[in-house]
């Protein structure tokens, strides 16, 4: 198709950010319902179950996201479901299987993407999830790559760092391990050329560590 954006699926993506150190929930990727089946034995529950399609960037906007299931039954009905959601979607688009994750705790969501700057190279961007980036426009930038202490520069400059440093009884959250992770990602950016476009939304920062919870990854060309 010529359309295509040379993403790479999740599962790829979550194998390239875990090789640069960067936590991601346990994971499988099947290719049947009966698969899922079985993975869903390996993992614990509840899990969350996602469309791998190269075709498909936005995979709630195809339907191709469920989240909390707990036994077979809602496993193999999530598969059935998630690929007939996708087809109706993208009638043309090419079905590579699902990704069964472990549900995340909740927790503060933020945003961390990479663009690649025809000057300046890759850039690194951080916000809070919701309403601090879509509304109040709250994020802040810094050129590739970046050591931990300048991610915890960066992450000063945003009007939400307050929420992060804990506010009204709410425990501080792990913004240490946030820095590892800003820092990892530039790292990533700046060793990988062939990568144009990064967006970790949402990343799940806790008391104690982080998680990214949907890793999209576009490569040049
Ligand atoms: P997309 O952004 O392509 O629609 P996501 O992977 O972000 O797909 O999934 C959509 C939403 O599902 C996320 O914003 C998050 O709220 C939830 N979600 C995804 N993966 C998990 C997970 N492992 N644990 C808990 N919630 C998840
Ligand atoms: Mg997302």
């Amino acid at each position: 198709m010529s359309n295509r954006v040379n993403m790479l699926t999740e599962p790829k993506a979550v194998e390239l950010i875990q090789s640069y150190g960067i936590p991601y929930p346990s994971n499988k990727f099947v290719t049947s319902a009966v698969e899922a089946i079985e993975a869903l034995k390996t993992l614990k529950s509840p899990v969350v179950m996602k469309i791998v399609s190269k075709d498909i960037v936005h995979k709630s906007d195809a339907g191709g996201v469920k989240v909390n299931l707990k036994t077979a039954e809602d496993v193999e009905n999530a598969y059935e479901e998630i690929l007939a959601n996708a087809k109706k979607y993208n009638k043309d688009a090419e079905i590579e299987g699902v990704f069964i994750c472990e549900m995340a705790d909740k927790g503060e969501e933020v945003i961390i993407g990479i663009v690649v700057d025809d000057i300046f190279g890759p850039t690194i961007m951080f916000g809070l999830g919701g309403i601090f980036v879509e509304v109040l426009k709250d994020v802040t930038f810094r050129v590739c790559p970046i050591d931990k202490s300048e991610a915890l520069e960066m992450m000063k400059e945003i009007k939400g760092y307050k929420i992060l440093q804990g506010t009204r009884g709410q425990a501080a959250l792990d913004i240490d391990s946030l820095a590892e992770l800003l820092s990892n990602i530039s790292r990533l950016a700046v060793e990988r050329k062939d990568i144009s476009e990064i967006d970790f939304n949402p990343v799940r920062v806790y008391e104690k560590g982080v998680k990214v919870l949907d890793a999209r990854i576009i490569c040049n060309g």
